[in-house]
């Protein structure tokens, strides 16, 4: 369709974006954290085991540091199950506009996780993360962390207990009725008895979560002008499958390094 000179000026709707100028407040440091949508479905139609898959916790890496491919780069990120948290300080990220970042990170995740599924696994539908943004004080920033990591811990006793259940030949709902009311001890002894799994000594990963982290590395390079070796130092992202216990005083500085180490590269000349 043509416009001529003659036609009427269509209306803008522009102020009728009325949300495309929300913002984070300036000096706040912020998580986006996506979500799987009917992710479980997802995955028993893909044939991944249960209660965990090497496979998939793979698959949400990669997912994950598209978010980084695409050009943003989150101070910190952990992961655990069909989640993953990215931490921000605001600084040019869209401007902190929420409609951008509540769009484009999971996009991100969305469209890596569904070629992974469709290329690896040969799964075909696509799949789809949400996304929704937490504000933190600097000081709360290690408690957020250990607040995801504490929920990967409970599902992972809760998960080997439920499948324990089924594998011994319970329905769904008898063993979700079973489970109900168990403290993590009984659920403990229920895998150990039933399954002969010791919940301790099972992969890090699938009781603490997988974080990716900045570290600073010294590289040697060759400065063509001086005609001499040279030490550098380079920002590498670094994929950690046993991180430390957020909750603790060696987690709590492990984040802020990867946190120091980021902003310190995003500044430095
Ligand atoms: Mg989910």
């Amino acid at each position: 369709m043509e416009f001529s000179s003659k036609a009427k000026k269509p209306k803008s709707f522009k102020d009728h974006e009325l949300f495309s100028q929300l913002k984070i407040p300036p000096g706040v440091f912020f998580v986006i954290r996506c979500d799987g949508r009917s992710f479980k479905e997802v995955c028993s139609k893909v044939g991944f085991k249960k209660p965990f898959d090497k496979a998939f916790a793979e698959l949400m890496v990669s997912s994950s540091k598209a978010v980084f491919e695409g050009g943003l780069n989150p101070l910190f990120t952990f992961i655990h199950s069909d989640e993953a948290s990215f931490l921000f300080n605001g600084e040019s990220t869209f401007k902190r506009r929420v409609e951008k970042l509540l769009s484009i990170v999971p996009s991100l995740m969305s469209s890596k996780a569904s070629l992974g599924l469709h290329s690896i696994f040969n799964y075909n539908g696509p799949v789809s993360f949400d996304a929704r943004v937490v504000l933190l004080d600097k000081a709360e920033i290690a408690d957020y962390f250990a607040w995801r990591q504490m929920e990967a811990w409970r599902n992972h006793i809760n998960s080997y207990a439920y499948y324990t259940l089924l594998s011994k030949g319970l329905t769904p709902r008898e063993a979700s009725l079973k489970l109900k009311g168990l403290k993590a001890p009984q659920l403990h002894e229920l895998v150990f008895k039933e399954a002969g799994v010791n919940l301790a000594t099972t992969p890090p990963w699938q009781r603490r979560g997988i974080a990716l982290i900045w570290e600073e590395e010294v590289k040697e390079g060759f400065d063509p002008v001086k005609g001499a070796k040279v030490k550098a130092l380079r920002l590498q992202l670094k994929e950690d499958w046993s991180p430390p216990i957020f909750a603790s005083s060696e987690g709590r500085g492990y984040i802020e390094r990867s946190m120091e180490a980021r902003l310190r590269g995003v500044t430095r000349p």
